[in-house]
């Protein structure tokens, strides 16, 4: 028997009518690219991502076309989000901090025939552009008096493309299976590959992300949106901030701490997230440089990180000078990306502060909508017993199923689950916790040594600012240890000092055989450790 309710396509046009309609006058407040401040709201978000779509149809633009971006948080950006999207075009959003290689080879998979650029970002594919066949026009995300002086031909000014069309009256029927948006993964392991998100996908990522045990977002939110709009789609703020009519602050491309200060007091940001390398460095100037008064002048309540694995020590710190509560979350450009979030459970709520935070350094439980398996080499389930440790699978309506130009299927098993390429335990209660990515984790003598929980243990003596430990080759046990440090600014530690520290936080055998102070570590486009390139540099420190 069929049931008989309505069946609405789930698209991103329903999420940009919902915010105009019933939160018509809720700020979006944007830093521009010349540094000003620039204030708009829903209502006006819509109308221009109308114009958007009327300017993209008016170049010859047709539903399931590619548009890229390269531009940072600001409001033209979010505007594109809409104007493509909404539109049944696919949003192509592209990282500037890449080498122009991997730009180009994501530009040139993704096949976008409009390349939409923020003016300061023009020099990063001018190069590049020669190559590009797909690429049919460029448009500079600012207005005519603006454009950069360069000699390239043909460049659009969106501001005069905007005024001169006039906006369509209404989205157009879509489909909710098909693309909305697409990201590249990172490439840290081979060439980047693209997730393609359906409008469905997208809706229900947003959805779940505003749940109380999630993000909790509301109406009353206001949001400084630090984690980049080339990110995963900002871990899809732009879509559940439209659904529950939340403020949102996009602070363009400064993002230093005291930019993020002095952003998040002036408009009154309840909530953040971003990468925990965006959080040490935002609590080293609060502690640094801001009175007690100066922090208590801040309303933010929760930060929700991820990325990477979120220390107890960076927990505490943000909880001591702020009051906020951490949210770590766990997920990858292929799951949306938000798939499981830490918040301790009612029968939790008794644990010290102490304990609370050791809780909220794991990667938490999963949201409605995602299975978590973990499997031993042989494709075994592993107990759920916070003991066993093995590769995480996922599946769920927005965990991807192919990458884009792939068969349909082919990134996942018979049974639907996506092998994530990372290790995990997962404890009774259902809290995941990520010890390792497969590739990153330490053999020695045939068992597994947890690079993030030797990491996370550094991090919480307070000289380390920062800590990377990498396996490397070793003639007796296969693979040992090797643990760099960045300790913070003027401070000077010893390797006895840093292993005398652990010992009490690990195995005796999980100790590093050797430690390195270096006065910087490389990290990835998205601030994740490059262990590629400190492999590379250490691989024979234990040779010989
Ligand atoms: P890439 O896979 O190209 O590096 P992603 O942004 O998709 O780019 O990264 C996803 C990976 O980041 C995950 O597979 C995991 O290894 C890591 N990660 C994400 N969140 C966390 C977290 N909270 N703790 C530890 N690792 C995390």
């Amino acid at each position: 028997m069929q049931g008989l309710m309505q069946s609405q396509q789930l698209t991103t046009a329903m999420l940009i009518r919902h915010a105009a309609i019933n939160h018509p006058r809720r700020e979006i407040v944007s830093r521009a690219f010349d540094g000003t401040m620039v204030r708009s709201d829903w209502a006006s978000l819509e109308e221009r991502a109308r114009r958007v779509a009327g300017a993209l149809a008016s170049l010859g633009l047709a539903p399931g076309d590619r548009v890229a971006t390269l531009a940072w948080n600001r409001l033209p950006h979010l505007e594109l989000y809409y104007g493509v999207s909404a539109a049944g075009m696919v949003l192509h959003t592209v990282n500037p901090r890449l080498f122009p290689e991997q730009i180009r080879y994501i530009l040139e998979h993704g096949g976008a025939r409009i390349l939409c650029v923020d003016p300061d970002l023009l020099p990063i594919v001018a190069p590049l552009l020669a190559e590009l066949h797909t690429i049919e026009a460029v448009i500079v995300l600012c207005g005519e008096a603006d454009m950069p002086d360069t000699r390239l031909q043909g460049l659009i000014a969106y501001e005069a493309l905007l005024s001169a069309t006039a906006p369509i009256a209404d989205w157009p029927e879509i489909v909710e299976h098909a693309a909305s948006s697409l990201c590249y993964t990172s490439g840290t392991t081979g060439n980047p590959k693209g997730v393609l998100y359906s409008h469905r996908s997208t809706i229900l990522h947003a959805m779940s992300a505003l749940a109380a045990d999630s993000m909790a977002l509301s109406a009353h939110d206001s949001i400084l949106v630090v984690t980049p709009l080339f990110h995963v789609n900002a871990w899809g703020i732009p879509y559940s901030a439209a659904m529950c009519g939340a403020k949102l602050v996009l602070p363009g491309s400064a993002l230093d701490p005291v930019s993020l200060y002095e952003l998040a007091r002036d408009e009154g940001a309840t909530f953040s997230l971003g990468v925990p390398t965006i959080w040490f460095a935002f609590c080293d100037h609060l502690e640094r440089d801001r009175s007690a008064a100066e922090r208590a002048a801040l309303r933010i309540d929760r930060i929700f990180t991820g990325g990477a694995a979120a220390p107890r020590s960076l927990i505490e710190r943000l909880r001591d000078l702020l009051g906020v509560e951490t949210l770590q979350a766990w997920g990858m450009t292929e799951t949306s990306p938000v798939a499981t979030v830490c918040r301790p459970l009612a029968h939790q709520s008794a644990l010290s502060a102490g304990d609370q935070a050791e809780l909220r350094a794991r990667q938490g439980r999963a949201v409605f909508g995602v299975e978590l398996r973990i499997e031993d080499d042989q494709g075994n389930a592993l107990p759920r017993d916070g003991e066993a440790s093995g590769l995480l699978k996922v599946r769920g309506p927005w965990v991807l199923n192919a990458y884009h130009g792939t068969r349909p299927g082919s990134a996942i098993d018979a049974d639907g689950w996506f092998d994530t390429g990372d290790v995990a335990r997962i404890d009774t209660d259902g809290f995941l916790q990520i010890t390792d990515r497969a590739k990153d984790v330490i053999k020695s003598g045939g068992e597994w040594i947890s690079s993030i929980d030797l990491e996370n243990a550094a991090t919480s003596h307070p000289k380390v600012a920062e800590a990377a430990v990498i396996g490397v080759a070793h003639a007796k046990w296969q693979e040992r240890p090797l643990m760099l440090i960045r300790l913070h600014p003027g401070e000077r530690c010893s390797p006895p000092e840093i292993l005398d520290h652990l010992s009490g936080q690990v195995a005796r055998w999980w100790l590093p055989d050797d430690i390195v102070f270096v006065d910087a570590l490389p990290h990835t486009a998205t601030g994740k450790l490059l262990k590629t390139r400190l492999r590379e540099d250490y691989g024979g420190h234990y040779a010989g």
